[in-house]
């Protein structure tokens, strides 16, 4: 009897912080069967544990600057080696130039590719406002007033230029990301299936 070949999938959701990438992450890895990768959830996750990176990472984090390129890499890097086949939403990851190329790579080693690069635009005001409210609900140490402000310029001068290498590949999905959670969910799956690079 011939199974049915389950094909590789990589998505990645961009834009800044308060954009709702992690909610939006959650539900989309749901309905497509991925994994979803964040990079920031397990970074948080080795503070919590008080590991040697995780110790590291803390004051990086809570000053809203990025942790360094190879460390980021390594910890995607194994979780990729871990699945097959590949099928993943990745959350916050790449940040930089030097991690879409060593993504690139990694991937290219699998004999795949990105898919798409999905984009959630907001505009700077409700970004903040957004960040605020959580900053009560949730109480992230990184969503204070300074290090938002930081971590809003460290997307527009490390981030942001991605934005290009993807749009060249004609796989970057630039959406709005105001309105509801499920009016931003139907507008990401309705571009993916309208999108060419599968
Ligand atoms: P996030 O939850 O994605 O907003 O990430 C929270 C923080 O973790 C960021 O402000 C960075 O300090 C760090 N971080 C998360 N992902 C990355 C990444 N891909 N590269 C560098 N630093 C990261």
């Amino acid at each position: 009897m011939q199974s049915e070949r389950i094909e590789p999938e990589v998505l990645l959701l961009m834009g800044p912080p308060g954009a709702g990438k992690g909610t939006q992450a959650d539900l989309l890895a749901q309905t497509r069967g991925l994994t979803k990768l964040s990079t920031g959830d397990m970074l948080r996750d080795h503070v919590r544990r008080g590991t040697e990176l995780g110790q590291q990472a803390k004051a990086l984090m809570d000053e809203g600057v990025l942790v360094a390129d190879d460390i980021i890499i390594g910890m995607v890097s194994s979780e990729l080696a871990e699945m097959n086949p590949i099928r993943v939403l990745l959350d916050g990851f790449p940040r930089t130039t030097a991690q879409a190329e060593a993504l690139d790579e990694l991937l290219s080693g699998y004999e795949v590719a990105v898919n798409a690069a999905v984009e959630l635009v907001v505009d700077e005001d409700e970004l903040v406002r957004r960040l605020k409210s959580r900053a009560d609900q949730e109480g992230r140490s990184d969503d204070n007033v300074d290090t938002i402000r930081t971590r809003m310029r460290v997307y527009r001068e490390q981030t942001s230029p991605l934005l290009d290498y993807y749009r060249e590949q004609g796989k970057l999905l630039s959406l709005p990301g105001e309105g509801s959670t499920s009016e931003v969910r139907s507008r990401i799956e309705a571009a993916l299936e309208r999108q060419p690079t599968w």
